[in-house]
């Protein structure tokens, strides 16, 4: 098996890596780099019109045969594995060949498919004629001389994965992102157990926080908000990832602890309603769960998903929160900031940033937007986050547990640090940019 690493290496994000064997090719993930495409653009004022552009500028890597409008006789890829549905590991699917099968789980397919129908259409926001099939764990996915095993991991998104790979010759173990500090430490430690049972030649472990760490789980998040929530006498606002369904519930409990309603968007509340059925999930239901309100945005006109919420569920708008201040959390993320001109925050009010993903460069210039509209409206801020990344301990444990000849570390903007930091336990390797690894 021979392992290409062509995106994730030295950055957080932008998984792409390319598993060549018996001539059969499979890609795991197929992320966006962020950190490449922000080079040259700032969007939606600046932003790619056409798939050559991401190529000619080395935003995206050239893969054969990977690419929907790409011309010539190229063979297809034989499958792409998306770990989750995070932008980071599947923001490309957009550009890839139809007669590519993508593989993903279940609960990660449901947010792909609700979350491509919120957003605008575009070059990156399209998955129409893909065909999506939908694992478990228990599943397994046979493709040429590969046998692939996904299993559960516990990240900041429900629906993620690690993969386990064998093929003639050679294993490989996958994390995608996980950690062992959140709500179900457990589904990782069946990755774990199941990585260590197959003894792999390799392991590919993501390494976010080498540089940030910070001990605290999603218990700890709930301390933190109940006091400032029980302590804050107007309206709270708070800004977390759409799709951290244990951040929602977290924020959900205290809500109710504290004698207050919590307000999504609607594009949270479409995203809830697509994933009710999910059985392995805890999914608050927008339309019966009484600790929950839709927050309409000040709009002219609504689409149909939205009428259909707003149809379906209690709605508040702007002039109700002006009102209720004390009795609400309003999830505002940064382009709902708008709506608080309307509401006008009463002294006493404050804003939680929440979200679980680090800062990126992005993120900081945004912080100076986010700061200008507190001032101006003498809203404090408070910051509470776990991370749905793995902490260095973490990750040593989680290597020697499962025992590989040798680690790659990805997804970390210090491959090198995390090699000699994990080296001793087996050989590690900081991974370079599109060279071939011979397993
Ligand atoms: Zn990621």
């Amino acid at each position: 098996m021979i392992i290409k690493f062509l995106g994730g290496v030295g950055e957080v994000g932008g998984n792409k890596i390319l598993l060549e064997c018996e001539g059969y090719r499979i890609l795991l993930d197929f992320g966006m780099s962020f950190s490449e495409k922000r080079k040259f653009y700032s969007e939606p004022w600046l932003s790619p019109r056409a798939w050559e552009d991401l190529i000619g500028l080395g935003i995206v890597p050239e893969i054969e045969g990977a690419y929907r409008f790409q011309g010539g006789e190229s063979e297809p890829l034989d499958a792409v594995l998306i770990s989750h549905s995070h932008s980071d590991h599947s923001g490309c699917l957009s550009l890839l060949r139809r007669d590519v099968p993508v593989y993903c789980g279940e609960t990660a397919k449901a947010i792909l498919e609700a979350l491509a129908e919120v957003r605008p259409k575009g070059l990156e926001n399209d998955l129409e004629g893909l065909s999506l099939i939908a694992f478990r764990t228990g599943s397994r996915i046979r493709i040429g001389p590969f046998d692939v095993e996904p299993i559960h991991v516990d990240h900041s998104v429900p629906g993620s994965y690690g993969f386990l790979i064998s093929a003639p010759g050679a294993s490989l173990a996958y994390t995608g992102d996980y950690r062992l500090h959140g709500n179900k430490p457990e589904m990782t430690m069946d990755f774990v157990d199941g990585a260590s049972g197959l003894g792999p030649n390799a392991m590919i472990t993501e390494g976010t926080n080498i540089l940030d760490g910070e001990v605290m789980g999603e218990l700890d998040v709930r301390g933190k908000l109940r006091k400032i929530i029980l302590e804050s006498k107007g309206l709270v606002l708070a800004d977390f990832s759409m799709a951290d369904l244990d951040r929602l519930n977290t924020f959900l409990e205290v809500a109710e602890e504290s004698g207050r309603m919590m307000a999504i968007p609607m594009k949270q509340a479409h995203l809830l309603r697509a994933l009710r059925g999910d059985r392995g999930l805890k999914v608050p239901d927008p339309e019966a769960d009484d600790r929950i309100a839709v927050y309409r945005r000040s709009k002219r006109s609504y689409y149909d998903w939205e009428e259909e919420l707003l149809d379906r569920c209690r709605v508040i708008g702007a002039e109700d929160v002006k009102r209720f201040q004390d009795k609400l959390i309003l999830a505002c993320p940064f382009q709902d900031l708008r709506e608080i001109i309307r509401i006008g925050p009463e002294p006493g009010s404050c804003y939680i940033l929440s979200t679980s993903e680090p800062f990126n460069e992005e993120m900081e210039l945004e912080r100076e937007k986010l700061v200008n509209w507190l001032d101006h409206f003498g809203i404090p801020m408070y910051r509470v986050h776990c991370s749905g990344h793995a902490m260095p301990n973490e990750i040593r444990s989680v290597v020697a547990e499962v025992g590989p000849d040798r680690v790659y570390p990805i997804h970390t903007e210090h491959p090198s640090l995390l090699a000699r930091f994990l080296s001793g336990i087996c050989e590690a390797k900081a991974p370079e940019l599109g060279r071939a690894e011979e397993l």
